[in-house]
């Protein structure tokens, strides 16, 4: 089982700092996810959520749909968080990254490109924090407390609606929440425990809201229905898809994208899978975040994404 978790979180870390390398002025979010998600197949891993790529204020649950258009623009806060599971024990990490580009300082004033170096730095020393908080018998809150304090410094505030997770195989969000404040859960860290942590950092208000759009979903439970098509769209689903989120563009290989998301539109309804709709900071203030997959140990934690 650890060994499961290792090989899959060297593989995640891999295709990280390659897919790192690739992100620039007028890079194309479809390729950069496609790039992840089929480097992970390649390592010989399973996908444990589709890739997600989420810009500026947008601070997670953004992957792409069929034929995106979108790209990436110099200056651009890159979150980008994949997950790869070996017989459905997950590694999953984030990292944020601004976009190089020629036009850098023509395109932001000092301040504004202070204010964003200084978000991914906060975020990296709020995660830092947070792992060397973690050991067995700690509570997530006191967790959640050291984030906050390591983000306060920075001057900035963590999203407080958005936690990192306890893992089980095939499941990538076990019971555990980790909150990025300190929430006065009395909930306990104990030895073996697999958790996700993953502080959000912003100069907004620390909230987040739907965005428009949804590009991810999850399968909830089976349900009858009389439309062929969307029969179909939730056969499929529940054959590959049926422990982990999937994106509406890895359908779009078997159905027309458009009769597509009436489908999904419906099957979500009849709550048959689960929404996750794009999140976007409420002030619309700019977003980073990182994140590390730990194994919890006696004194400390494994590190499993490094
Ligand atoms: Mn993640
Ligand atoms: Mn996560």
């Amino acid at each position: 089982m650890i060994e499961s978790y290792e090989k899959a979180g060297k593989i995640v870390a891999n295709i990280r700092e390659e897919a790192i390398k690739l992100i620039k002025d007028d890079l194309l979010i479809l390729d950069l996810v496609e790039f992840v998600e089929s480097e992970i197949i390649k390592a010989g891993a399973g996908i444990a959520f589709p890739c997600n790529v989420s810009l500026n204020e947008i601070a997670a649950h953004y992957t792409s749909p069929a034929n995106d258009e979108n790209k990436i623009a110099t200056g651009d806060l890159v979150k980008l968080d994949l997950g790869a599971h070996i017989d459905g024990y997950i590694a999953d990490s984030a990292i944020t990254i601004m976009a190089p580009g020629d036009d850098l300082e023509d395109k932001f004033d000092e301040d504004t490109l202070d204010t964003n170096y200084k978000l991914i730095e906060a975020s990296g020393a709020a995660l830092e924090a947070a792992i060397s908080t973690v050991r067995d018998g700690v509570g997530v809150g006191q967790i959640g407390k050291e984030v906050e304090i390591a983000i306060d410094k920075f001057g900035f505030k963590p999203i407080a609606n958005l936690t990192g997770h306890g893992l089980d195989q095939w499941n990538l969000h076990s019971g555990i929440s980790i909150p990025s404040v300190n929430d006065k859960s009395s909930t306990k860290l104990k030895e073996g425990d697999v958790i996700a942590i993953e502080p959000f950092v912003t100069d907004g208000v620390g909230w987040v809201g739907d965005a428009k759009g949804t590009y991810i979903y999850k399968f909830m439970q089976d349900k009858p229905f009389r439309m062929v098509q969307t029969k179909k769209v939730l056969d499929e689903i529940k054959t590959n898809y049926p422990n982990f989120h999937f994106s509406a563009r890895w359908l779009t290989e078997k159905f027309n994208p458009n009769r597509l998301n009436s489908s999904l539109r419906q099957l979500s309804q009849a709550m048959a899978i689960y929404p996750y709709p794009a999140l976007k900071e409420k002030a619309n203030s700019w977003v980073a975040q990182k994140e590390h997959t730990v194994i919890v140990e006696d004194d400390g934690c494994k590190i499993i994404t490094k």
